[in-house]
């Protein structure tokens, strides 16, 4: 199996830092948010919508974090690129889409049914 792992850890590495500065403007956003009582019902709306968002994204960020974690961790361990779940090789393509994929696609698409 030839996966240029040096490539993928540093693709890794810029997403990880990417989503932890966003991450980091969520929070200050979240900070900055006026207090209660200022709002008119509608502002009120939609400053909870934007939170719900923002809890969202912030939610789904945390999820990725901790899949690029685990995913370095098996670059450091030389199993990156192999099926968490049967063993197999990953597909180029997820990981160029996916660096942090611990499934091959067909263990993901099973797991997502199931
Ligand atoms: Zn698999």
């Amino acid at each position: 199996m030839s996966i240029d792992t040096p490539r993928f850890r540093a693709a890794l590495l810029e997403e990880r830092e990417r989503i932890e500065k966003a991450l980091e403007s969520l929070r200050d956003e979240e900070v900055e948010e006026p207090a209660a009582g200022d709002n008119h019902l509608a502002e009120t709306a939609t400053a909870t919508l934007d939170r719900e968002i923002d809890d969202t994204l912030e939610e789904n960020s945390m999820r990725v974090l901790v899949e690029i974690d685990a995913a370095l961790a098996r670059v450091d361990a030389g199993t990156y690129g192999a099926c968490a779940n049967c063993g197999g090789a990953i597909q180029a393509e997820r990981l160029e889409a996916y660096p942090w994929a611990s499934l091959c696609i067909d263990c993901k698409r099973e797991a997502e049914r199931g």
